[in-house]
């Protein structure tokens, strides 16, 4: 079990309880682009509330967030960090990280910006808070870099 100072039950209630009054998307706003891969997507998350989402469906789609829309990565992202959180080894944590930390540049691209900015400030918060837990999470320091960067991006306005 990794080291750390912040309960992971403490921080599994506050995710559960910040996002809890987020909108479940539309089927087809999902994953808006029309090809196999997001088609697959939409047909796969649309049965789910948010929170109940299997781990066998996470797991597969370890790489699908930056396909979804913004509604839907609002509203899927909680899923994915509970995952990250009981599997810090997976791929589901790495691909999170990398989510939530795009090179500073590409921000003012709209893809990214209303990734952002569609989350409100306790969830920004909340999100910052799954950033310190990672960092205590990662004890070989494999994404620093990218943590670093997330709880910069999501502590701006948090
Ligand atoms: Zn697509």
């Amino acid at each position: 079990m990794p080291r750390s100072n912040i309960s992971v039950e403490a921080l599994r209630k506050r995710i559960v309880s910040t996002f809890a009054d987020v909108p479940k998307p539309l089927d087809s706003d999902i994953a808006p682009h029309r090809c196999l891969e997001c088609d697959e997507l939409r047909v796969a998350f649309a049965p789910y509330e948010s929170l109940e989402v299997p781990d066998t469906l996470i797991k597969e789609h370890f790489d699908a967030l930056p396909l979804f829309s913004p509604r839907a990565l609002r509203y899927l992202l909680p899923a994915y960090l509970q995952y990250a959180m009981r599997n810090s080894e997976s791929d589901v944590f790495e691909f999170v990280l990398y989510q939530l930390s795009p090179n500073l540049d590409l921000l003012t691209q709209d893809h990214y910006r209303e990734r952002l900015e569609i989350f409100s400030k306790p969830e920004r918060s909340a999100i910052c808070a799954f950033l310190e837990w990672a960092e205590s999470a990662d004890e070989e320091k494999r994404f620093s870099d990218e943590i670093a960067r997330a709880r910069q991006i999501w502590s701006h306005g948090a």
